[in-house]
């Protein structure tokens, strides 16, 4: 299916599950994740009208971006080592992936201003996932304020690959359970705004709950 299609699909259901929420679907920006496909089909999304995309490995990262340049703001979603830091600041306009102390540190190291970062919260627990636990994050966070380059706009999770309706939703209540908390902390450097869940599987669930970033990979672009 072109993108074009996928795109009007994906719009009418954030439409139907802001509805249902008191939403407006304006406050929720898509991510088209493009770490399986082509560049050609990455282009196809722009021209789309997708101007968000998302990919989580740093070398697609590199090579998509060295195309597409600033014609799209970029999100990096994907586990980031530290030492791959230095490629990535300076060319995305946000991190949903910090999630330990030594990452954030050298994003504040290598960046040259403030870097837009989502936590990665681990809700649902698995072993597979990485992140914080929820009962850490606010701790994680406040351990964030003596880097001045790193700015915590949201909280960010992985949902399990499931079908378990109310599973899911537990667990996209409890992320924005949490960012709600920290948010009314109001720390300077966290202003913790965002919530980034959901992906093809289960996003109007996350519409439904508060997300403002949807994260569409299969059902957008292609698997
Ligand atoms: C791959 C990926 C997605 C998109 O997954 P789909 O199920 O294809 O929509 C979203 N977020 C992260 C972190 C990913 O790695």
């Amino acid at each position: 299916m072109d993108v074009a299609t996928n795109l009007r699909h994906i719009k009418q259901n954030i439409e139907q599950a802001s509805k249902k929420s008191n939403r407006n679907p304006e406050e929720i920006t898509i991510i088209a994740v493009t770490k399986y496909v082509t560049i050609e089909r990455t282009e196809e999304a722009i021209e789309a009208g997708i101007s968000n995309l998302g990919e989580n490995r740093l070398d697609g990262f590199l090579e998509k971006h060295e195309y597409i340049q600033d014609k799209a703001s970029w999100h990096f979603i994907g586990t980031l080592q530290s030492r791959k830091v230095k490629e990535v600041v300076g060319k995305v306009d946000a991190i949903h992936s910090l999630d330990r102390f030594s990452l954030a540190k050298e994003i504040n190291k290598r960046a040259a201003e403030p870097v837009d970062c989502f936590v990665q919260v681990n809700v649902s627990g698995e072993d597979s996932k990485h992140g914080v636990s929820p009962n850490d994050t606010l701790s994680f966070i406040k351990e964030l304020e003596a880097f001045e380059n790193v700015r915590v706009v949201g909280l960010m999770t992985m949902a399990p690959h499931i079908k378990d309706e109310h599973r899911l939703r537990r667990i996209f209540k409890q992320l924005a359970s949490l960012r709600d908390d920290i948010k009314a902390k109001k720390l300077p450097y966290a202003p913790c705004d965002y919530l980034s869940m959901g992906m093809s599987n289960d996003y109007q669930l996350a519409v439904e709950e508060g997300a403002t970033h949807i994260r569409i990979g299969s059902n957008l672009v292609g698997s």
